[in-house]
């Protein structure tokens, strides 16, 4: 079968790229493995799919090339994305700091992908996972039974996370086979697991939830933070999680904005470790309180000593023993590398017809809506250029 494009991986960033070529008259085909388009879509946001972010800018990407995504992110903006959801009318809310949810069911963005894709006339082929490609004048992939060709191939594949619904290195197998330069992946916005000391310290304080600051090489987030029973979660460490390098620290402010001992300041107050505990249970969750005071109790009750817990409980140096891993992760880090590829078309410069879009390229968002976001800008890029 003969394409102007073919387009492997029916996620959300090959949905794009084959809406916005078959606007323009491509004729365009998805070769997807799984029996169905956008499985990632559906189980985003808790099911509810935060589709972008108002608040998207170069900065909330991590890359190493931090001036790569801008073009693309200059050209397929959130106000586009969001143009889409109001055309088909879907209803939709600000959760915070700018994530945009589907009111209802991420079914609603994928059917609007579907939709559009049939209008644009976008050939589907399902259970089609492509497993060799090679190049003569044309690409030509073979996947299954079927072969296909095009002048044009889009690599869509994602990254490694979640294998349990299909994830692969099919992607970054493909870019080395053409000799392009890959960024060894690792897994972001994932839990980290306690080393075997603090988990012993810390594992029955799970379901305690907290707003932080984390911090990491020279990144910061507050936000809630989650005791697991074999490490920490919630936003806060999801986010730094993916500048995380194994065996370096992770520093966290237990509470952000406020002075825990200021009231010892005062000679009235008993410098006791029930009035320091009850200070404490003002800023932090009880249990954790408790246990913070059981673990690193003041040495004394001299001045310096009360400072010196004070710094400590805004600065908790975490060593993690590691991550969740694949399995657990929203999102591969590294990838394709950008240095190989057009930032204006995502086309690459080595071998002219092969692109490269979505996580499967060195660009990994922060948490809150910024995958699809990429995942949307990077698409539309290659879309209109093919
Ligand atoms: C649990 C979870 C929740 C998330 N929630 C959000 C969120 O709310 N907001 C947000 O911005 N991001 C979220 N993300 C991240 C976001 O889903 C991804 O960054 C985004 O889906 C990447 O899009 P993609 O098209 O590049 O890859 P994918 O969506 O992974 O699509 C790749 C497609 O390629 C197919 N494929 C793979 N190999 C082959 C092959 N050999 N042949 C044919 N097809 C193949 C796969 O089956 C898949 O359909 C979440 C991720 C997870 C895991």
């Amino acid at each position: 079968m003969r394409f102007d494009a073919l387009i492997l991986g029916g996620g959300a960033a090959g949905l794009m790229c084959a809406i916005e070529a078959g606007k323009r008259g491509r004729r365009v085909a998805i070769l997807e493995r799984a029996d169905r388009l956008g499985k990632k879509i559906l189980i985003s946001g808790g099911g509810r799919c935060n589709f972008t972010n108002l608040h998207c800018q170069p900065g909330n990407f991590l890359s190493a090339n931090p001036h790569f995504a801008k073009s693309a992110l200059a050209r397929y903006t959130p106000a586009d994305f969001i143009a889409l959801v109001e055309k088909h009318r879907i209803p939709y809310h600000e959760k915070t700091l700018g994530q945009l949810f589907c009111d209802r069911s991420a079914r609603d963005i994928l059917e609007m992908l579907e939709c559009e894709c049939h209008t644009a006339g976008v050939s589907i082929f399902l259970n089609t996972k492509s497993d060799e490609v090679t190049r003569t004048t044309e690409f030509i992939v073979r996947a299954a039974h079927d072969e296909f060709r095009a002048p044009a191939l889009v690599v869509a594949t994602g990254g490694l996370s979640i294998p349990k619904i299909g994830a692969t290195s099919f992607g970054y197998d493909l870019a080395r086979q053409f000799g392009l330069n890959i960024r060894d992946p690792w897994p972001g916005l994932v839990p980290l697991v306690f080393s075997e000391e603090d988990r012993a310290s810390y594992s029955d304080l799970t379901g305690v939830s907290t707003e932080v600051i984390a911090s990491c090489d020279g990144q910061q987030f507050r936000e809630k933070m989650l005791f697991t029973h074999r490490g920490l979660s919630g936003p806060a460490i999801l986010q730094i999680s993916s500048y995380w390098k194994k065996n370096g620290p992770i520093q966290i402010d237990l509470a952000p904005g406020r002075e825990l001992t200021s009231i010892f300041q005062d000679a009235k107050t008993p410098r006791t470790v029930a009035a320091l505990r009850s200070e404490l249970k003002k800023s932090l969750p009880l249990r954790l309180a408790d246990r913070w005071l059981e673990l690193h109790p003041p040495a004394a009750w001299t001045n310096s000593a009360l400072d010196t817990f004070e710094q400590k409980t805004h600065a908790w140096d975490v060593t993690a023993a590691g991550t969740e891993g694949y399995e657990k992760a929203e999102v591969t880090a590294g990838g394709v590398d950008s240095n190989e590829l057009s930032a204006k078309t995502m086309e690459s410069r080595k071998v002219p017809g092969l692109f490269f879009i979505g996580e499967v390229v060195d660009v990994t968002g922060q948490l809150g809506g910024f995958n699809f976001q990429w995942a949307w800008a990077s698409g539309a890029a290659a879309g209109r250029a093919l």
